[in-house]
């Protein structure tokens, strides 16, 4: 089994269930493309999956497994979105049993919606927010992985 959901460590996750090497495709994304001005008011970050994949375009929930990747400030995978096409990438060789991750930030434009992290990792940004306002380096790490959407550019 290549992914697995796990409710047991505080939240649920997505787990590789076995190793996966760095540029491998993990998953796609496969939620219905909606407009901003359909997103849920209030947003529940809890209860609410979707993804921004354009300026003004989202992602919505897919029922699927890809609802369940959760954020990290230290990801294991990125986003590679070309067009209305979305798959989750290695972006470093993942071990079996580790939690699939990507940064939520690296697809965020112009969004007022703010996010708190307890990602426990020692680079935790503590708030996940546009990937404008990360740090210079954050950023152009993620641009050279490649897990950057033109329109983040
Ligand atoms: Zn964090």
């Amino acid at each position: 089994m290549k992914l697995c959901i796990d409710n047991s460590r505080g939240g649920r996750g997505v787990f590789a269930g076995a190793p996966i090497r760095k540029g491998e495709c993990i998953m796609a994304f496969n939620g219905r493309l909606i407009y901003s001005d359909e997103l849920p008011e209030p947003y529940e970050s809890v209860d609410d999956h979707y993804v921004q994949i354009g300026k003004d375009s989202y992602m919505g929930p897919s029922g699927g497994l890809d609802d369940f990747v959760n954020h990290s400030c230290d990801p294991n995978s990125g986003l590679v979105i070309t067009n209305t096409r979305v798959e989750l990438v290695a972006i470093r060789d993942i071990k079996s049993g580790e939690e699939i991750t990507w940064d939520y930030s690296t697809t965020m434009y112009g969004d007022d919606w703010k996010m708190n992290c307890q990602c426990n990792s020692v680079y935790c940004r503590h708030v996940v927010g546009n990937f404008i306002d990360l740090p210079d380096e954050i950023r152009k790490k993620y641009i050279q992985l490649g897990v950057v959407p033109s329109y983040n550019l």
